[in-house]
């Protein structure tokens, strides 16, 4: 039986610094399509040519092309302990082929990152990251500083530009939004207010977690 999370919120909720240490305090994989599809495009693999401009202009990948990558990506043998989904599902359809997918497989855990709307265009519009290992640069760090994690140069990620941050807002509400309700009724959704400190945050996404895998039975343990 595997642990699944999904890390579900708008863009500049926190879900890949969130869903990164969560996955790393529990020692599980974390899964970003994100991060696959824009290596895809760094790479310019035949994905990454068919999927630049969607990425670089805000709008969603196919669902068909996204379940395909995502099921793949799952029957590795390091997700089959658990793995924590950051980007996916991002659509009705992608859930229920994930439904389908963890079908014997175990629970799994949903954790909505609830952020205000402006706050989320302030966050993606100010935000660098580094163009190396994707980590996010501290608040305040100068033009020439490097990632403490891997020495890279910080850099502003190409679709944070404010019209397709907007963009990116839309979709979020037109196509993944949907997904609350889809799995609100869930006894494995939880709800996060996204907008508190790091810390906060994380402390609350790994007490939900490791609720939900106590009562199915499962013993998670910290790795850190
Ligand atoms: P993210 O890093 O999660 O903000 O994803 C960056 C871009 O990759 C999105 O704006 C979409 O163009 C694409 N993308 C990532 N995950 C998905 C998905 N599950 N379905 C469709 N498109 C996706």
């Amino acid at each position: 039986m595997s642990l699944g999370v999904v890390v579900l919120g708008p863009p500049g909720a926190g879900k890949g610094t969130q869903g990164e240490s969560l996955a790393r305090a529990f020692g599980i994989p974390k899964i970003s399509t994100g991060d696959m599809l824009r290596d895809a495009v760094a790479a310019r693999t035949a994905l990454g040519r068919a999927v630049a401009a969607t990425v670089h202009g805000g709008g969603l990948v196919s669902d068909e092309t996204m379940i395909a990558i995502v099921r793949e990506r799952l029957a590795r043998p390091d997700a089959s302990c658990g793995f924590v989904l950051d980007g996916f599902p991002r659509t009705v359809a992608q859930a229920e082929a994930l439904d389908e997918t963890m079908a014997g497989r175990g629970p799994l855990t949903v954790l909505y990152l609830d952020v205000p709307t402006e706050e989320l265009v302030r966050r993606l519009t100010t935000r660098r990251i580094c163009g190396t290992c994707g980590t996010n640069a501290p608040p305040g760090a100068r033009d020439d500083d490097r990632c403490g994690k891997c020495g890279g140069g910080f850099e502003r990620r190409r679709d944070d530009d404010e019209a397709i941050v907007r963009e990116r807002l839309r979709t979020y509400h037109e196509q993944t939004a949907p997904l609350v309700a889809f799995y609100r009724a869930s006894a494995t959704f939880h709800a996060i207010a996204g907008n508190r400190p790091p810390e906060v945050v994380a402390a609350a996404l790994g007490a939900a977690f490791e609720a939900d895998a106590v009562a199915a039975g499962r013993l998670v343990q910290r790795t850190r």
